[in-house]
Formats: structure tokens, C-alpha cells, sequence
């Protein structure tokens, strides 16, 4: 029997537990020694039963014989176990709910320790209120009179029971060092077995967060060990070398309608340094909505059509690629490149073509004789993809291309560096010159009609809004009856004398494209749609984003629907309307309101819902960390450290490493 063996098959476990175990993600002998505490209850100060007081919060410890012990039953149906324990200094009595079974496992003359809160109404002497109890043996004792650790339970496994079983499987179980010792030293970590005993039973507390340290330390190890590895993998591949100069630099910058901003123009550079090597270029571009990705994007795409090489923009859906297309048409057009040579690909529209720049939606994936001949994919909006659609489009035949992603979901740098350590990441911080501060607040329905007014005048200046409906279920019908219910109102009531358009999930792609279009062109003043504008969708002249049912979006979606505004010239609005929000609800909207920058949103976001839920964790593909923090800068740094180490010296040198990694791959493929 060895770690990996399957949790039915272990001595005292059995196949119903294996069930229950499950619950808790623990499927293997090894997930069941890492289900780590999350707290440890300190029953290490005993009492005399001659000491007790009866305070209401007070733990008591004390350890004690059986003199009695009976069960009765009271009127109620209530199962009652009464017992009378003594020690050297005096006498109390002990109750019990519902376990009629104790009379038969602690019999008189049982010596066990006790453990709990003692009853406030008995004032002739002391009585337990179901205390735990271990009985005690000549051995050391697991469960009582010291830092008993409290697991994450689940219905029919308590932590009494999981403590058991892990001792039980710890005194079988050799667990095997995967770290050499001059590593070890050089890190002050425990010895493996050391940690794992610790962890679920230590003398002391500092004890038990040093075995934690060095169970995150693996963890965080080998995440950082995969990724420099993978990093290694894509430097020695060979990708075709795109050049640029400072003048063909110079020229791209000086032909654009604008000035890039400092961070567009360093983002430029540090793109286009990485496509003058023959290494493969796998860069992130983080920046916030609005912040001009597109055109940083473009001089990718510029550079590869001068030097002949086919790229290709990837956007997660038709109204996006429909409005690349567009901006890189212009664009384009400014450097005398023919229109023909642009082309769109989506379900809808074939490639026809001997065009060299390709853009479109996922229907990309398909065109094989396309992915053939590329040498450079850009991929907007990257987290709306998942890690293999990436793969697919990067990827031809195990041959790595230039890769350059695009998010406008910031990405703490911490965390940035834990899940995308393989890749480079271009940041650019502020926003186009101009751009003004987008007023955001919260409207109490009392003020609904004054909104309303608010935006007939910001028409009658020329301007368009939007309003979004709130997002009803994931079910696209729930959302549309919503949208549509609303549109009806508003058409018929505040709204009788503008023109208005319904956009919904669930039109064709060319009949949301035509609206889209139109909209733009300002055929109408208000665009009422269900949650579909959300990405990337660029109308300058709209000023006004109204959000209902504001509190069921998450932050980052609500920011990228605010992104909607204020991306031209005028002063621009976000209200947010809601229905009932909670207590949590409202305050989120209210940080949301106070701030403008998506990175302090996320930040927020993050502390408050943690990596897993916000970034994409899930779809990085890496495994849920059971002791180790992805915010965790310190210790990101020191198995960053600690990696490279082992890298330098080459990790064949260190089998156990290698096969620790192996293994690793291996759990993450089968998640995948
Ligand atoms: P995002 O980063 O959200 O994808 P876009 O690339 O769509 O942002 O750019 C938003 C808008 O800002 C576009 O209309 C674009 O033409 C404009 N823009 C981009 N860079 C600049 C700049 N340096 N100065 C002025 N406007 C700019
Ligand atoms: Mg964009």
C-alpha cells in the first residue's frame, strides 16, 4: 500500500467512509495525510475538577475515573448518558445527548480525559455539558490534553474520527523525502515526515506553522518548478524572427491618429524587442478597459505584415472580432496596406483568402490551412478562452508560435506571478490623455425618474447611453424575458420620444453585428441590452451606462460594462440600480463606485473572494493548493529561488525532484 492507493482499499477505512471522504476531496491515502487542520484547540492546560468555575465560555480539561454511568431516557424522547467522574480533588457530574453507547465504551473505573464547557445552572457541584473524551491508554493520546487539530468535516466524519484515522495510517506509512538536505538546510525546512506528523500533531503552535511552511513549500515549488520548466521548453523552440527597427517603430507611432501613452509605447517596445528573436514570444498585456490594447496589438500585427509573415487576433466573440476588424482596417489603411489582405473569420464568414492579417472568433481554431501558415497569434480577452484553446492556436505540431494575450481583468502582480510565471507580462497603467473620471453612483429607486431625465438631456446634447439588464439566471431565456420586458417599458414611458434597440444573447450573430453598427452610427440614442455588451465594445459618443439589478454582477463584470463609457471626449455616467441588495452586496457596490481603477477593484475582489473564485485560477490549470497561499509573495520568491537552484544544477541530478515533478504533470493532466 502506498500513497496513491485509492481510499476504500485502506485498513479501517472501508468503502462507505471512502464515499463520504470524497466530499472533502480526499480520494487517495495521500489526499487523507495532506487533509491539513485548518485550527487547532488548545486542551493542553488541565484542570482540577477542585478548580472548575462556571464560566459561561470556559473550556475545561481535566482528566478523570468513571465512578457511574447510566443512560436514561427523559419525557421528551431525549436520550440522556449520565455519568459521575472524580480525580484526587473532588467529584462532578457529566452529561451526554444521544450517545447511548457510551455506558458501554466508558464502563466504571475508565480513566478518560475530558474536554468542554461546563453547565451554569448546577450550583452543587461542577457538571460537563457533552464534553469530548479520549479514554486513556498507556500510549500518548491523540485526541485530548494537548493541540488537537479540527479539520474541515464533512456529515459522518468528524474530526475525532479523521485525527484517529490518520494517526492509525501515520504509524503504518513511511513517507519519502523529496528534498535533498542541503536544499532543506538552506531553506530551514522540516524534514517531510517531520511536517506531516506536525501538522496534524503538534506540541506547539509555532511547530505546527513551521509544518505548514514546509507543506506550501512543496507545493509552491513545484508550480514554480513546472513553470520554469515550461519557460526553458518555449526558449529552446524555434519561432521566425519578426523585425523591426527604431524607424519602422518611429513611422508606426507617428502615423497613428493620437500619441501613445508612455505605457502603450513601453508595451509596444518590449512586444516588439521579444518578436526580434527567434525564441517564441508568450506575453501577457494587461491594461485596463480603455487603456488602448488594440493599437499596442496592432503594431504586432503591422510588424509581421512588413516582415511577410501571416498572423492572426483572436476575440471571444463576433460582435469583437467584427469591431477589430473595422479598427484594423483604418488602421491599416493609414500604412497603405490593402483591405485585401485583412480578413475576417467567424461561423459565418469563410476565409476566402491569400490574406496575410486574419481576425475573427474561435471559428479561427478551425481554419487548419490558417494555423499552418502563422507565425504570430495575438488573442484578445484572453480569460474568456480556456488553457487549450490557447494551445491550439499557439501550438502547430508541438511547434510553438508568437504569442501575445490581451486582458482587461487585472491581475495582481503577486498573483500574476504565481499563475503566469511562464509568461512576460506588459503592463500599461494609465489611460489615453483626456480621458475623464467616469461618475459612478448608486440610484435609490426613488430617483429612478430623475435618471431618466438626466439622460434625455445627455441625448439632447448628442449623446447615447446604454442600459443592461440585470442578469437574471445563467439561462439566456430568463434574461431575454427580462431585457425584453423592460425594453417595452421603457419604450412605451420614459423613453416615448428616442429611438431605441434591443440587444439580446440569443439574436443571430449578423442581426446583433447590423444593431451594433447602427448604434455606432447613432441611428439610435439608447441601446438596451441584456449582459452581452460587456466585452470590449467601443462607442465613443455613449456617455451614459445604466447597470440594473446592479448587485448580481460581479466587480470585474461590472467594470468592464463601465468601461462601455467614457471612452471619448464627454463626461460620462455609470448608474447602478438595484434590487435588494444585502448588506455585502451594497458595500461591494459602493468600493465599486469609490473607485476607478480596475486594479484596486480586483485587489478588493480578490481579498474578499479569494484567487479561486476571481481569476481564472480554476482555468489555469493548477491544482486547488491545500497549504499554500497564491498571494503569498514570500514564499513565491524563496521556490522561485529554490527552483531556479535546482535548475542550474539540472534537475536530472535530483531524481526524486524529477520524479515528484513527473507526477505533478501527470495530477495536472488528469484535470485538464
Ligand atoms: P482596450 O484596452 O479596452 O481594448 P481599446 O484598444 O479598445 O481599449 O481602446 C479604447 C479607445 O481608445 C479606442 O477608441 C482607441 O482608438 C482609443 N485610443 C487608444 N489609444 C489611444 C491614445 N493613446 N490616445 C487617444 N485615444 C486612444
Ligand atoms: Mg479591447
Amino acid at each position: 500500500m502506498d500513497l496513491s492507493s485509492e481510499i476504500q482499499f485502506v485498513p479501517m477505512i472501508g468503502e462507505s467512509y471512502a464515499k463520504k471522504l470524497q466530499k472533502l476531496g480526499i480520494y487517495t491515502l495521500k489526499d487523507l495525510i495532506y487533509h491539513i487542520p485548518f485550527r487547532y484547540e488548545d486542551t493542553s492546560e488541565l484542570s482540577h475538577l477542585a478548580d472548575l468555575r462556571q464560566s459561561p465560555d470556559g473550556i475545561y480539561t481535566v482528566k478523570v475515573q468513571i465512578l457511574e454511568i447510566q443512560n436514561i431516557y427523559t419525557r421528551y424522547g431525549k436520550h440522556l448518558t449520565q455519568a459521575v467522574v472524580e480525580d484526587e480533588t473532588g467529584v462532578a457530574d457529566v452529561v451526554w445527548f444521544n450517545q447511548a453507547y457510551l455506558k458501554t465504551s466508558l464502563p466504571p473505573g475508565t480513566k478518560v480525559t475530558l474536554s468542554g464547557k461546563m453547565s451554569s445552572l448546577d450550583p452543587i457541584r461542577p457538571k460537563f455539558i457533552s464534553p469530548s473524551y479520549e479514554v486513556l491508554t498507556d500510549k500518548p493520546s491523540i485526541h485530548l490534553g494537548k493541540l488537537t487539530p479540527i479539520y474541515p468535516e464533512t456529515k459522518g466524519v468528524s474530526s475525532k474520527w479523521l485525527r484517529s484515522r490518520i494517526h492509525q495510517q501515520l504509524a503504518r506509512i513511511t513517507i519519502e523525502e523529496w528534498l535533498h538536505d542541503s536544499l532543506r538546510k538552506r531553506y530551514n525546512l522540516y524534514a517531510l515526515s517531520d511536517a506531516i506528523q506536525t501538522i496534524h500533531f503538534p506540541q506547539t503552535k509555532p511547530e505546527s506553522e513551521r509544518a505548514l511552511h514546509r507543506i506550501a513549500f512543496d507545493e509552491m515549488l513545484l508550480i514554480q518548478l513546472l513553470m520554469h520548466e515550461k519557460r526553458s521548453l518555449q526558449k529552446a523552440q524555434n519561432a521566425k524572427a519578426i523585425t523591426s527597427t527604431k524607424q519602422t517603430r518611429q513611422k508606426y507611432i507617428q502615423t497613428l491618429p493620437f500619441t501613445l501613452t508612455r505605457g502603450q509605447e513601453q508595451a509596444m517596445h518590449e512586444i516588439l524587442d521579444d518578436l526580434n528573436q527567434s525564441v517564441p514570444m508568450n506575453r501577457l498585456l494587461e491594461g485596463d478597459v480603455g487603456s488602448g490594447k488594440t493599437v499596442v496589438a496592432a503594431s504586432a500585427l503591422y510588424h509581421a505584415y512588413c516582415a511577410g509573415v501571416k498572423a492572426c487576433i483572436m476575440a471571444p466573440t463576433s460582435i469583437l472580432a467584427g469591431q477589430h476588424y473595422e479598427t484594423f482596417k483604418k488602421i491599416f489603411a493609414l500604412f497603405a496596406i490593402p483591405e485585401a489582405q485583412i480578413c475576417l473569420v467567424t461561423s459565418r464568414v469563410k476565409p476566402t483568402t491569400q490574406a496575410s492579417i486574419f481576425i475573427g472568433t474561435q471559428a479561427l481554431l478551425f481554419q487548419k490551412h490558417i494555423l499552418e501558415e502563422i507565425d504570430l497569434a495575438v488573442i484578445d480577452e484572453q480569460h474568456r478562452f480556456g488553457v487549450t484553446q490557447r494551445e491550439q492556436i499557439v501550438n502547430k505540431q508541438g511547434n510553438v508560435i508568437h504569442s501575445l494575450t490581451m486582458s482587461a481583468t487585472p491581475i495582481p502582480r503577486t498573483l500574476a506571478l504565481s499563475l503566469y510565471g511562464d509568461i512576460d507580462i506588459s503592463y500599461i497603467q494609465e489611460l489615453p490623455k483626456g480621458r475623464k473620471e467616469i461618475m459612478t453612483r448608486l440610484v435609490p429607486d426613488t430617483k429612478r425618474d430623475d435618471m431618466y431625465q438626466f439622460i434625455q438631456a445627455q441625448i439632447k446634447a448628442g449623446r447615447q447611453a446604454f442600459i443592461v439588464c440585470p442578469l437574471v439566471s445563467l439561462s439566456d431565456k430568463l434574461n431575454l424575458k427580462s431585457a425584453t420586458a423592460e425594453f417595452d417599458h421603457l419604450v412605451q414611458g420614459p423613453f416615448k420620444e428616442y429611438k431605441l434597440v434591443l440587444l439580446h444573447g440569443q439574436m443571430k450573430a449578423a442581426e446583433k453585428d447590423a444593431i451594433l453598427a447602427d448604434f455606432k452610427n447613432r441611428k439610435y440614442n439608447i441601446l438596451v441590452s441584456t449582459p452581452v455588451v460587456e466585452v470590449g465594445i467601443d462607442i465613443p459618443n455613449a456617455s451614459v451606462m445604466v447597470i440594473e439589478g446592479a448587485e448580481r454582477f460581479g466587480l470585474a463584470q461590472l467594470h468592464q460594462l463601465r468601461g462601455r463609457v467614457g471612452r471619448g471626449e464627454y463626461a460620462s455616467y455609470c448608474f447602478l440600480l438595484t434590487t435588494n441588495p444585502t448588506h455585502e452586496e451594497d458595500e461591494r457596490l459602493h468600493v465599486f463606485a469609490q473607485n476607478q481603477s480596475g486594479l484596486k477593484i480586483a485587489e478588493f475582489d480578490l481579498q474578499n473572494r479569494g484567487p479561486g473564485e476571481v481569476y481564472g485560477v480554476k482555468q489555469s490549470g493548477i491544482p486547488t493548493l491545500k497549504a499554500a497561499s497564491l498571494l503569498d509573495t514570500q514564499l513565491i520568491t524563496l521556490t522561485q529561488q529554490a527552483a531556479e537552484e535546482i535548475l542550474r544544477v539540472g534537475i536530472k541530478k535530483f531524481p526524486a525532484i524529477y520524479a515528484r515533478l513527473t507526477q505533478f504533470k501527470q495530477d495536472i493532466s488528469k484535470l485538464n
